[in-house]
């Protein structure tokens, strides 16, 4: 095959259904359980041939998440370089559409996106399971960024099984002006929950979701990080009634936050339920996106 010049990628944000933290472990860890399901809100990663490793950004809060070594798209690109032996010559364009630090793993998307680009740029066909691995080397919601879909994270998030899934879920997400930082999130819920038991995904949530019954689903969704992510944003309560009292079957925060995920009934009810968020004055920007849909993946070869 000729060598691309150019290789263009989608990667999805993430919502989790159920997110289940339990407490710190030995190594500093929290011990999770959880839920994920990959959205159609997607960042875009172009990887074009350069002599360095070069990195640019643009697109929602592009300066925030910076074009050095401190972007997981970056140091994607160095460890996969490293690992086939290689030196990074790339030159990553991000765009983003995932808020930053919004708790829809944008950061995570971006890392997942320039391995999958980088290993069609330089003709590498790292087999999946290293891709993989390699993607929980950088960060534990990375691998479920590749996999995509509906699936169940244990360990760190990291250890994934896919999930029997059916049904479409149809979302508003309620976005925030200013981010929470993740560690931040985690530290809250050491003072709230320094017992937390071990992290268990109700067996009821499974069982909905491999019906394909969005309605029963609903019910269980549970996001052990939403009071401590409240805790350090009070005003995502208000967010959180806005999305229930508009009619949402579900209203829950989007991993740490800041972002809120509400649940539509259907296409023409998540128009309404945005419609109604805008309107309530509790919410800064919403927007729609709809799951699952496959992870990180090459829209086009040039
Ligand atoms: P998660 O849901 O995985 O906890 P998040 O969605 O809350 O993550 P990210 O958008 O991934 O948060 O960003 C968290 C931090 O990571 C940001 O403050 C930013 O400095 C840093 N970061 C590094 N690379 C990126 C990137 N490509 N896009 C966004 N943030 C990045």
């Amino acid at each position: 095959m000729p060598t691309p010049k150019r290789i263009t990628v989608k990667a999805p944000a993430k919502v989790n259904l159920s997110l289940k933290v339990g407490a710190l472990d030995a190594n500093g860890f929290h011990p999770v359980e959880t839920v994920y399901q990959a959205v159609d809100l997607y960042d875009d990663i172009v990887a074009t041939h350069d002599d360095i490793l070069r990195l640019t950004c643009e697109g929602e809060g592009a300066e925030l998440a910076g074009n050095g070594p401190g972007n997981l798209a970056w140091r994607a690109a160095e460890l996969l370089a490293k690992h086939a032996g290689i030196e990074p010559q790339v030159h990553l364009h991000i765009t983003k559409r995932i808020p930053v630090a919004g708790g829809m793993a944008g950061g995570s998307a971006d890392a997942a996106g320039a391995l999958i680009a980088c290993d069609a740029l330089w003709q590498l066909g790292t087999p999946r399971e290293e891709l993989l691995a390699l993607a929980a080397q950088l960060g534990s919601d990375i691998p479920f960024s590749v996999a995509g879909g509906t699936a169940l994270g244990r360990g760190r998030g990291d250890e994934l099984t896919t999930m029997m899934a059916r049904g479409e879920f149809h979302w508003v997400f309620a976005l925030s002006n200013e981010g929470l930082s993740t560690p931040a999130v985690y530290n809250e819920f050491d003072v709230t929950s320094p017992d937390a038991p071990t992290p268990e995904v109700s067996p009821a949530l499974i069982a909905a979701i491999a019906a394909g019954d969005v309605r029963a689903a609903a019910k269980h969704f549970e996001n052990d990080l939403q009071v401590p992510a409240i805790r350090l944003r009070h005003s995502l309560n208000a967010t959180l009634r806005a999305g229930r009292e508009a009619g949402a079957l579900a209203a829950l925060v989007s991993g740490s936050g800041p972002t809120c995920a509400f649940l539509a009934r259907d296409a023409d009810h998540a128009i309404e339920l945005a419609i109604e968020l805008q309107a309530s004055g509790a919410v800064h920007r919403t927007v729609r996106a709809s799951g699952p849909v496959r992870g990180a993946h090459v829209i086009s070869i040039d």
